[in-house]
C-alpha cells in the first residue's frame, strides 16, 4: 500500500470534518488520515464520521491516561475527565492493593490503574457483554481478568470484605437528560453506560450498598458524578457507613468522590 500521509484531500477533509460540526476537524483530520492504508479506506472512515460516529469508534480507539485503548462499536468512549477519578484512586491507595473497576466499560481505567500500581489483585467487571469482550482486549495482555455481571454480583463471592479499591464511573445522568447529551453519546452508546435513573444516582446507590459490604475496613469508593449531584451522593454515601470527600477539577470539568470505610 502506499501511504496516504500526503493525501491531496486533506484540505478538503478538513472542510468536510468542520462543516459536519467536528470541532477539532485539523486533529481529527490528521487521525483519520493516519489510520486509513488507502484513499478508499480514508473516504470510508471520513464518511463514517461525518455521519455522526464518535471519533473513537470510527479509530477503534481512545487516548485516555496515555495510552490507547481499544474502543468497540457501542461501547463508552474513555473521557479525559475520568483521568481524575485514577489520580484520586492513586492517592489513597498503597502497593499490594485488591483493586476492581466496575461498571469499566472498555477497561480505560483499569489499564491506568495497572500501569500506576502494583496490586495484588486487580480485575474489572461490567454487566454490558460488548463491554465486557472490549475490556478483555485491553486487558487480557495484562493478564487483567474481566468479570460480566451486575456490579458486585460479577465478583467472585470469596472476594467480599477483602477489596481495598473499588472505582466505579457509573452511568450518572439523570434519564430525562440523555436526550440532550451530544448525537455521539446519546445514539453511538450503550444507554446502559449512561442513564443512572431519575436523579441520575440510581446505580451509585447500588454501588455505595455494596461498598460498605465489599470494601475491606479502611478501603475506598472512588466514584465519578455530576458535579450537581454531589451533595446527594455524600449522603448516600454516609448513610451507608462510608465517609466521603470530593475532589474538582474545574479544567477537566471533573469530580470525584472518594468514600473510605472505616477501618
Ligand atoms: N456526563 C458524563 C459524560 O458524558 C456521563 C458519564 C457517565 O454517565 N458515566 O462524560
Amino acid at each position: 500500500m502506499t501511504g496516504v500521509p500526503s493525501h491531496p484531500d486533506r484540505p478538503a477533509l478538513v472542510h468536510r470534518l468542520r462543516a459536519a460540526g467536528c470541532v477539532y476537524a485539523e486533529d481529527e483530520a490528521e487521525l483519520l488520515i493516519a489510520a486509513a492504508d488507502s484513499a478508499r479506506t480514508l473516504t470510508d472512515l471520513a464518511d463514517r464520521r461525518v455521519a455522526g460516529l464518535p471519533l473513537e469508534h470510527v479509530l477503534g480507539w481512545a487516548e485516555f491516561c496515555g495510552e490507547r485503548i481499544a474502543v468497540d462499536p457501542g461501547v463508552f468512549v474513555p473521557r479525559a475527565r475520568t483521568a481524575l477519578l485514577v489520580d484520586a484512586a492513586v492517592a489513597v491507595t498503597g502497593p499490594a492493593a485488591a483493586v476492581v473497576e466496575l461498571c469499566c466499560g472498555s477497561g480505560a481505567a483499569t489499564v491506568a490503574l495497572a500501569r500506576r500500581l502494583a496490586p495484588r489483585w486487580l480485575a474489572a467487571a461490567d454487566v454490558d457483554p460488548a463491554a465486557v469482550a472490549c475490556a478483555r482486549r485491553n486487558l487480557d495482555p495484562l493478564a487483567v481478568p474481566v468479570f460480566q455481571g451486575d456490579l458486585y454480583d460479577a465478583l467472585p463471592a470469596p472476594w467480599r470484605g477483602r477489596l481495598d479499591l473499588v472505582l466505579a464511573n457509573a452511568p450518572y445522568v439523570p434519564t430525562a437528560a440523555v436526550a440532550l447529551m451530544p448525537p455521539e453519546a446519546r445514539l453511538y452508546e450503550a444507554p446502559v453506560a449512561l442513564d443512572g435513573g431519575p436523579d441520575g444516582l440510581a446505580v451509585l446507590r447500588r454501588v455505595a450498598e455494596g461498598a460498605a459490604d465489599w470494601l475491606a475496613p479502611g478501603g475506598h469508593l472512588v466514584v465519578e458524578a455530576g458535579q450537581a449531584q454531589v451533595d446527594a451522593l455524600c449522603a448516600v454515601l454516609a448513610a451507608v457507613g462510608l465517609r466521603p470527600t470530593v475532589t474538582r477539577d474545574e479544567d477537566r470539568d471533573a469530580t470525584a468522590v472518594t468514600a473510605r470505610r472505616p477501618g
